[in-house]
């Protein structure tokens, strides 16, 4: 199903309050906005909704801006880039509101209202006491015109409400959902302009989205509740409404509940999170993370799982957006990691491993980085495990301690002469490549009557002596001739002192 908008132009955007940091939800709805916009040549808008000064994070928009082109989702209009809607900070926009709350006044649809806090809370007990859903109850929507404006006029302080109609309903249509139909008389005379002059989001948020020319609007299913109040004042203004898609929300993993603050501080100590900025440190990809919110309210078919952000660009369409809830599921992320650091070239993963060796203090260099990724990328699930798996190759030595030089079922003594006897054959070998040493090797197993296991876990915690590592011999065959005999004539003289 499709709607005249769809064959618009299309405009779309995202449009955070800088409260915090950037994460799961707005990220994907951000996604949803950038995936139709480059779909159909389209423009993607960044605009930041900050009228609410009480919740205003000053570090929340550097945050989102990193975040945003972290992922890959660069805007074509907005803050920092410009462009024809300038400014695209809500704050900086004051003076354009100003002659659409003056509009809604002059034509009905909104009143000044000089109730003070305590009235306020007065008229709201009283209601809550007679079991009546509480809404603007006070005498400042009946007040004559003139009136009003002569208490504004003499700086009186008040706010702008919209005049609810007090009977007969609305209906909007949500692309997801379909028809809402909302009784006008569950809906309040809400606040539009504050005391300080500035617009409430439900004003800034239905001009802008007009000025700006958007068709589409994709923002998570919390909104659903003061919907009818957006219909209403696109309604008084006699504006053409975008597309409505509200995108399901997503739940705690157990799938019971929204995400709390709770919830998220204990998810940080198990090592994982919402925020996309710490999704980056844990050592997870951009593409990883698109690919798992994509699908957590949306789907392309039954069986496809794998999607590149051109994929996404290819194949998102809105009728195939889910409104169920999606329960977050972390395993479901390190899967879609894993097989995106797979689909990526080794310089690719290499380059992007780097970081997290450098924080970890591992001297690597790009060349011998470049021939271990290949052993080890297949195991990776996280771009932080790169220091585990790969340090041993980057240190002049390494000490494993003298026990894990004893093989299961072997006495030091009978290691230490396995040992020796592998050292020796590695010695004469006259290439130094790794299948010339397995099958040197696997032959000695036979000739000692040992289990390969045995002797290979030896020369393992010999060469490496760490508890993860890539392949033996391949190791080996990076480490070098040199290097490798090294570390095995080293731990014959760590075993040397475990016998009696
Ligand atoms: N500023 C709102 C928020 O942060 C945006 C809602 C919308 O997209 O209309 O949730």
């Amino acid at each position: 199903m499709s709607s005249p908008r769809d064959s618009q132009s299309v405009r779309v955007r995202f449009a955070p309050s800088p409260t915090g940091l950037l994460h799961l939800g707005g990220a994907r709805t951000a996604m949803y906005n950038y995936l139709l916009a480059r779909q159909t040549g389209g423009q993607f808008i960044l605009r930041l909704e900050d009228t609410d000064q009480k919740r205003f994070d000053p570090t929340a928009e550097q945050d989102l801006k990193d975040s945003l082109r972290w992922l890959g989702l660069q805007w074509d209009e907005g803050i920092d880039v410009g462009g024809p809607h300038e400014p695209y900070r809500q704050s900086e926009r004051k003076a354009i509101y100003q002659p659409f709350a003056q509009q809604l006044i002059d034509s009905g649809h909104a009143f000044y209202c000089f109730c003070t806090r305590e009235e306020l809370d007065t008229s709201r007990q009283e209601q809550k006491a007679r079991g009546v859903q509480a809404r603007y109850a006070g005498p400042c929507r009946e007040l004559p015109a003139e009136t009003a404006h002569a208490r504004v006029a003499v700086g009186e302080d008040h706010v702008i409400r919209f005049k609810m109609p007090k009977d007969g309903s609305i209906t909007i249509v949500d692309r997801l959902r379909g028809d809402i139909t909302f009784e006008n008389r569950n809906l309040d005379d809400y606040v539009i302009v504050k005391s300080d002059g500035l617009p409430v989001y439900h004003l800034a948020a239905m001009v802008d989205d007009h000025l700006m020319g958007i068709t589409h609007v994709f923002r998570g299913e919390e909104w659903i509740p003061t919907f009818p109040l957006h219909a209403h004042i696109y309604r008084a203004f006699g504006w053409q409404e975008p597309e409505w898609v509200h995108l399901s929300l997503f739940l705690k993993p157990s799938g019971k509940g929204k995400m709390s603050k709770r919830e998220t501080e204990a998810m940080r100590l198990t090592g994982q999170t919402i925020f996309i900025k710490e999704m980056q440190g844990l050592g997870y990809l951009p593409e990883a993370v698109l690919n798992w919110i994509a699908l957590m309210g949306w789907s392309y078919d039954d069986s496809t799982e794998f999607f590149t952000l051109d994929d996404l660009i290819q194949k998102f369409s809105i009728d195939k957006l889910n409104p169920s809830n999606a329960a977050i599921d972390f395993r479901k992320f390190d899967h879609f990691n894993g097989l995106h650091i797979r689909a990526l070239a080794p310089e690719d993963v290499a380059r992007r491993c780097m970081p997290f060796l450098e924080q970890a203090s591992i001297p690597a260099d790009m060349d011998t980085l470049l021939r271990i990724i290949p052993l080890i990328r297949e195991r990776m699930v996280t771009l932080d495990e790169a220091p585990e798996w790969t340090a041993f190759f980057f240190k002049d030595s390494v000490d494993p301690a003298p026990e894990s030089l004893i093989a299961k079922d072997l006495t030091a003594a009978q290691s230490h002469a396995a040992l020796q006897r592998a050292t020796a054959e590695l010695e004469a070998l006259p290439e130094w490549t790794h299948t010339a040493m397995e099958t040197r090797l696997r032959a000695l197993v036979e000739e000692l009557g040992l289990k390969a296991g045995q002797l290979f876990g030896l020369l393992r915690n010999a060469t490496a002596a760490q508890p993860v590592s890539p392949p033996l011999f391949e190791s080996m065959e990076i480490l070098g001739r040199d290097v490798s005999l090294g570390r095995l004539r080293h731990a014959l003289t760590l075993l040397e002192s475990q016998l009696q």
